[in-house]
C-alpha cells in the first residue's frame, strides 16, 4: 500500500470508531417490516471495518477514492446498504444520528401538511423510463425515450418489469403478496391491520402501445410509498400497490381481467383458458406458469379484501389539453354496449337491377351507421362501427349481405337505453324504406332489408365513491391552489375507456385521476405525458390516499 493511501485508512478508521462511539451510546432503531415494530441494530461490535484502498499515481497523492463495507457476524436481519438498484433510502441513514425517530401520522396531519409532502419527480420520471427498457416498441423521435412499449402481459418483458416491481417494493418496506392470476400486491403496514388503501394499474401494454397508460400509474404508486418512507409516514392503516395483470386485453382477449377475476365479475376457469391472439397455442393460465406467476392467494376479493383503490392515469382523449386542465377528478366510466347487427337482403345484378327492385344490404347498412351517429350527437352519446363485413363482395353484385359492429356510449345507463331503443325502432324503419331523420327523403324505395340485433358486451356506468373523488380533488386543489382560474385546471370527468377501477369499484370504495397525453393520443407508440403531468399526477395521487387514511380513522372513530 502506498504512502497516501495509509494516511486515509488512518483518517477512516478514527472516523469508523466515533461512529461506533455514537452509535453505541444511543439507542437506534430502523422500522423493520411493520412501523410500530422495530428491530434493533445489530450491536457495534459485530461489524469491521474492511479498507479497499485504490491505487494511485504518485506517492504524494491521497487515494482517490475508497470503499467502506460493514461486515457482520451473524448476519444482520436488516439490509443495511440499500440494494443497488433502489434510489438511497432516508430512513436507512437516520440510523447514525442520535435523535429518535419521530413518525408522521396522517391522523396528525393538516391539509397544509399533506400539500407539503412533495414526491420526487426526477426519480419518478427516472424509475419509469428504467423498467420502459423491458419490452420497447417502435422508435419515433430523436430522444431517448421516444420509443413505444410491446410489452404483451405475461411475455418475458413483462416478468422482468414485474421482477423490478417486486425486488423494489420489497426494498421499500413492503409485503408482497401474488395471487392465481399474477396480480401483484405490495403492503406497506399501517398502524393498525386492514384492507390496504391502494394505487394500483397496469404494467402490460398494447403490441403498438406507449410508455405511459397504466405504466404511470404503477410508478406513481411506487413514488408515493417511496415518498412516505422519506417522510416517515405512518398511516393508519396498510398502503400498497397493485400491479394488474392484463389490463389491455391485446394477447388474451378479454380486457381487465385479472381485475375482473379479483372481483367475482368472470370465473377463474374462463381467464385461464383464454389462448392467446395470432395462432399461438399458450393460454392465459400456461403463461403465468411459465414466467412463475401464478400466485398461491386466490384471486378474490373476500380472501384477499383491499380498502380503497386509487388509479392515476393518461386521460386517453383532447378534453383536459384542449381546455387548459391539469388533473381530472374522475366521477366514474360511461356506461356501454357493443352490438353485432346483420343487414340481409338480396345478392343482384347492378347492371340488370333498377333500384325498386333492390333489397340493397349495404346501402341500408349505411343509412343505419350514418342515422346511430346522428341520433348519438342528438343525445350527447357516442356511436361507432369498427367492423364491417359484406357478402359477395364483387363489383357488379349488390351485397345481399352485410354484418357490422355497433359501440354506443353514454354517460347514464338510462340514457344509454334511450338511444338503443330508439336505434332499434329507427333502423327498422329505415331498412323497411319508410322516411326516418331524412334519411329515406331522397333516392328511390327499394324492397327494403331485415335488421338483426346481437348483444355482444353490456357494460353499465361505473359510478366512482364520493369519498374518493372528494380526495382526489381536495389533493389536487392544494397542488394548484396558488395557481390562477384553478377551477379550470381540476375538473371533473366521465372515463370514456374501461379501467381496472371499474371492476374494483363494483367491491371497494374507487376513483381515478387524470392527466393530460398529448393530443390525446393513446395506444400508440407516440403516446405521450410530460414529465410535469406525470408528477402532478403521482403528487395527487399520494395526497388523495394520505388524505383517504385519515378520512378511514375519522370515520371509525364517529
Ligand atoms: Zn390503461
Amino acid at each position: 500500500m502506498k504512502s497516501g493511501s495509509q494516511v486515509y485508512c488512518l483518517l477512516v478508521n478514527h472516523l469508523f470508531s466515533m461512529l461506533c462511539d455514537t452509535w453505541s451510546s444511543t439507542s437506534q432503531y430502523l422500522p423493520h417490516r411493520r412501523l410500530n415494530s422495530y428491530t434493533r441494530l445489530p450491536s457495534p461490535s459485530t461489524i469491521s471495518p474492511l479498507l479497499i484502498p485504490f491505487p494511485t499515481d504518485s506517492d504524494n497523492m491521497l487515494p482517490p477514492a475508497f470503499l467502506l463495507l460493514c461486515r457482520s457476524r451473524p448476519k444482520p436481519t436488516l439490509n443495511l446498504l440499500p440494494p443497488k438498484s433502489v434510489h438511497v433510502y432516508k430512513p436507512y441513514f437516520r440510523s447514525f444520528s442520535t435523535t429518535p425517530f419521530r413518525l408522521l401520522k396522517t391522523t396528525d396531519m393538516t391539509d397544509n401538511q399533506f400539500a407539503a409532502v412533495k414526491i420526487d419527480r426526477e426519480r419518478l420520471w427516472r424509475d419509469l423510463h428504467t423498467t420502459c427498457e423491458w419490452g420497447k416498441g417502435e422508435r419515433w423521435g430523436p430522444e431517448e425515450t421516444d420509443v413505444g412499449m410491446a410489452r404483451l402481459t405475461l411475455s418475458d418483458a413483462d416478468k422482468q418489469a414485474r421482477d423490478w416491481f417486486v425486488e423494489t417494493t420489497k426494498s421499500l418496506g413492503c409485503e408482497v403478496t401474488i395471487d392465481a392470476m399474477g396480480n401483484i400486491f405490495a403492503i406497506r403496514p399501517g398502524k393498525k391491520n386492514g384492507p390496504p388503501t391502494f394505487a394500483g394499474s397496469h404494467f402490460d401494454t398494447q403490441p403498438t402501445g406507449g410508455r405511459y397508460d397504466g405504466i404511470l400509474g404503477v410508478h406513481a404508486g411506487i413514488e408515493a410509498l417511496k415518498t412516505m418512507n422519506d417522510n416517515k409516514i405512518e398511516t393508519e392503516y396498510p398502503t400498497g400497490v397493485i400491479n394488474w395483470t392484463n389490463e389491455e386485453g391485446a394477447r388474451f382477449p378479454i380486457s381487465m381481467v385479472s381485475s375482473g377475476v379479483w372481483a367475482g365479475a368472470f370465473p377463474l376457469e374462463q381467464a385461464y383458458n383464454l389462448v392467446e391472439l395470432g395462432g399461438g397455442k399458450a393460454t392465459q393460465k400456461s403463461e403465468l406458469e411459465r414466467i412463475g406467476y401464478i400466485g398461491p392467494t386466490e384471486a378474490s376479493y373476500k380472501v384477499n379484501p383491499i380498502g380503497a383503490h386509487f388509479e392515476l392515469h393518461i386521460e386517453q382523449g383532447p378534453i383536459l389539453e384542449n381546455s387548459g386542465g391539469k388533473i381530472g377528478a374522475v366521477e366514474g366510466v360511461q356506461a356501454y354496449k357493443w352490438f353485432t347487427i346483420t343487414v340481409k337482403g338480396r345478392d343482384c345484378h347492378t347492371g340488370t337491377t333498377d333500384f325498386k327492385n333492390r333489397s340493397d344490404a349495404m346501402l341500408t347498412a349505411a343509412k343505419l351507421i350514418l342515422h346511430s351517429h346522428n341520433k348519438a350527437s342528438e343525445l350527447d352519446c357516442l356511436a361507432s362501427t369498427g367492423i364491417l363485413n359484406l357478402k359477395p363482395g364483387s363489383t357488379n353484385t349488390v351485397p345481399g349481405f352485410v354484418q357490422f359492429s355497433l359501440d354506443i356510449r353514454c354517460k347514464e345507463d338510462a340514457t344509454l337505453a334511450r338511444l338503443e331503443k330508439a336505434l332499434k325502432k329507427d333502423f327498422f324503419k329505415i331498412a323497411n324504406g319508410e322516411e326516418t331523420g331524412g334519411l329515406n327523403a331522397l333516392g328511390t324505395k327499394g324492397r327494403g332489408c331485415t335488421v338483426q340485433w346481437h348483444l355482444d358486451t353490456d357494460s353499465p356506468a361505473t359510478k366512482f365513491h364520493d369519498d374518493c373523488i372528494n380526495c382526489v380533488e381536495a389533493s389536487a386543489a392544494d397542488m394548484l391552489g396558488d395557481e390562477p382560474n384553478s377551477g379550470t385546471l381540476v375538473q371533473r370527468m366521465t372515463s370514456g375507456a374501461g379501467h381496472d377501477s371499474v371492476y374494483t369499484s363494483r367491491r371497494v370504495p374507487t376513483s381515478m385521476i387524470f392527466v393530460p397525453c398529448r393530443d390525446g393520443v393513446s395506444h400508440n407508440p407516440e403516446e405521450y405525458c410530460s414529465p410535469e403531468d406525470c408528477g402532478n399526477g403521482a403528487q395527487v395521487l399520494l395526497g388523495a390516499i394520505l388524505r383517504y387514511d385519515r378520512l378511514r380513522a375519522e370515520k371509525v372513530a364517529a
